[in-house]
C-alpha cells in the first residue's frame, strides 16, 4: 500500500490538471471550489468560481454581501443551500475566528456549511494537514482498488472508505497531494465508464483490473424512480416588463426568483393550452427539470397580459426585461427565461 501511496501522489504531481483553485494555497478559494465542485462537473463550475471570487475576494466581501448578490452569482449552478451556508459560514468565520479558518478538524465542522468532507479538503489541500477525505470519486477507486462487492451507501462500507482513506493519508509525504491525486484518480482515470486501467499508477495492486471487475463496481443501491410532476408555468408580459415570484421559506429554491407555475393533475391536462380568454398565448419549447427525485414536466407559455392575472399570484413584482436575467433566478426559471428569448 506504501508503494500506493507513493506511485500516486508521484503520478498526481506530473499530471494534475491545470485548474484555477489550485493556483493558490489560501483556503478560502479552495473552500469557495469545493463547495461549487460537490453536485457538479469542473468545467461548469469554472466560470461561476472566477465570477465569484471577483465579487467576493475575501471571506469579508462575501460575509458582509446582501445574500440576494451572493445568489444571483449562483444562479444556474443549482443546490441553492450551499450558497446560502457559504455566507453563513464566512459570517461565523468572521464573528468567531476573525476572518481565519481553524486548523483542527473539530473546530472547522464547526463552521456552517463545512461537513466532514469540506473539512477533510480545506485541512489537507490548505494546510497539508493529515487529514482524509472521502468523495464520490474516492469512493470508486477504493470501491476497485480492494474489490469492494456490497453496496457503497452501507454505513459499514461507508466506514471502511473513511478508515482506507485516514490510512492512506497518513502515509504520505504530501496529504495535499494524495488526497488531490485520490480524487483526481477518480476524475480522470479512474471514470464512472472505460476506465483507463493501463495509464493508472496504483494498476499494480488493483483487485478489480486483476479480476476484470472494473464495470461492475462499485455497486450502488438501486435510485428510487423518480416521481413526475406536471407544471404549466407562465411568463407574463406587460409592456416591456415581465412578472415573477419570489420563492418563500420551505418552497423548492427558497429567496430565486421564478415564473408563477400551476401543477397540472395530469399529463393530459399538463399538455392543453391555458383558456385565458381574450389573452394572446404562444406556447414556448417544453422544459425538463430534477429536484431530488422528481422530474417535473413543464409547458411554459407566454401570455401578453391586459389587466388582471388570470391566476392567483403572491409575492410577486414586475421587473424589466433587461434587469430580469441578472436577478437570482432558480435554474428552472433560467431556462424558461431562455425559451421566452429565443
Ligand atoms: S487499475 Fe483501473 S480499476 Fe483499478 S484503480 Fe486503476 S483505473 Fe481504477
Amino acid at each position: 500500500m506504501l508503494n500506493a501511496v507513493q506511485s500516486l501522489s508521484q503520478w498526481y504531481r506530473r499530471k494534475a490538471r491545470p485548474l484555477p483553485w489550485r493556483e493558490s494555497q489560501n483556503p478560502y478559494p479552495i473552500w469557495i471550489s469545493e463547495v461549487m465542485l460537490q453536485q457538479t462537473q469542473v468545467a461548469a463550475v469554472i466560470p461561476y468560481f472566477h465570477r465569484f471570487l471577483e465579487r467576493f475576494p475575501t471571506l469579508k466581501t462575501l460575509a458582509i454581501a446582501p445574500l440576494p448578490d451572493v445568489l444571483a452569482l449562483w444562479s444556474g449552478l443549482g443546490y441553492y443551500s450551499r450558497a446560502r451556508n457559504l455566507q453563513k459560514g464566512a459570517q461565523y468565520l468572521m464573528a468567531h475566528h476573525e476572518g481565519n479558518f481553524p486548523r483542527t478538524r473539530e473546530e472547522i465542522e464547526r463552521v456552517p456549511g463545512i461537513g466532514p468532507y469540506t473539512a477533510g479538503a480545506i485541512l489537507s489541500i490548505a494546510f497539508d494537514l493529515p487529514e482524509a477525505i472521502v468523495d464520490g470519486n474516492v469512493q470508486r477507486v477504493f470501491a476497485r482498488y480492494y474489490g469492494i462487492q456490497e453496496e457503497i451507501e452501507s454505513p459499514a462500507i461507508q466506514k471502511l472508505f473513511w478508515t482506507e482513506a485516514k490510512f492512506w493519508v497518513a502515509k504520505a509525504k504530501s496529504p495535499r497531494d494524495l488526497n488531490q491525486a485520490l480524487m483526481e484518480l477518480g476524475a480522470t482515470v479512474c471514470t464512472k465508464s472505460m476506465p483507463k486501467c493501463d495509464l493508472c499508477p496504483i494498476q499494480n495492486s488493483c483487485t478489480a483490473l486483476a479480476k476484470g471487475w472494473q464495470a461492475d463496481l462499485p455497486r450502488k443501491r438501486p435510485r428510487k424512480k423518480p416521481v413526475d410532476l406536471w407544471w404549466k408555468t407562465y411568463v407574463f408580459e406587460k409592456g416591456n416588463a415581465l412578472f415573477l415570484k419570489q420563492n418563500g421559506a420551505g418552497e423548492w429554491w427558497e429567496g430565486l426568483w421564478d415564473f408563477p407555475s400551476v401543477p397540472s393533475l395530469t399529463k393530459e391536462g399538463w399538455g392543453q393550452e391555458p383558456s385565458f380568454p381574450n389573452l394572446p398565448s404562444r406556447r414556448l419549447a417544453a422544459q425538463e427539470h430534477t429536484v431530488t427525485h422528481h422530474r417535473i414536466h413543464v409547458a411554459p407559455f407566454h401570455i401578453d397580459l391586459k389587466g388582471k392575472f388570470p391566476i392567483k399570484v403572491e409575492q410577486g413584482e414586475w421587473f424589466l426585461k433587461e434587469k430580469a436575467e441578472s436577478l437570482p433566478l432558480s435554474s428552472l426559471a433560467r431556462k424558461i427565461l431562455a425559451a421566452y428569448l429565443c
